[in-house]
């Protein structure tokens, strides 16, 4: 696929609200890079970033996947996944949770294989499935 070839962007996020992705607790990291967090260092020149999470104090030890979206469901509509430094309570495997990033923050864009994506589809599913229940009958 040609989305494996697009080079990373890095994007200043400072004061969006970012949602963790859902399910990507068994993504490999991009060819090349040992770790999240190592890839996002090696695109962003920083060594030792802070949590991207407004008001918390820890430091970015580890890469975490969001989405550019306010929300779980909003974060549906959204292909695109997202590294930022994120200290462990931030970074939790699976947690559908929002927060605001810190003035300053870069994101840096990740390709996602085919693989991770359906790995992530059954929890974004459930999030669907819960979004649109009761609106949609057969
Ligand atoms: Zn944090």
């Amino acid at each position: 696929m040609s989305e494996l070839k697009a080079r990373p962007r890095v994007k200043p996020v400072g004061g969006r609200w970012l949602t963790n992705t859902l399910g990507t607790g068994g993504a490999d990291p991009p060819r090349g890079f040992n770790s999240f967090i190592s890839y996002w260092r090696a695109q962003t020149g920083v060594a030792n970033p802070a949590c991207y999470a407004a008001g918390c104090p820890g430091a970015g030890t580890g890469g975490g996947h969001v989405k550019l979206a306010g929300s779980a469901v909003t974060a549906l509509a959204k292909f695109d996944w997202w590294i930022v430094p994120a200290c462990s309570r931030h970074n939790k495997r699976s947690s559908c949770g929002s927060y605001k990033a810190k003035p300053g923050v870069l994101a840096v864009s990740v390709e996602a294989g085919v693989g991770d994506r359906l790995r992530a589809l059954p929890a974004e599913g459930k999030k669907l499935i819960a979004a649109f229940m009761g609106k949609h009958h057969l």
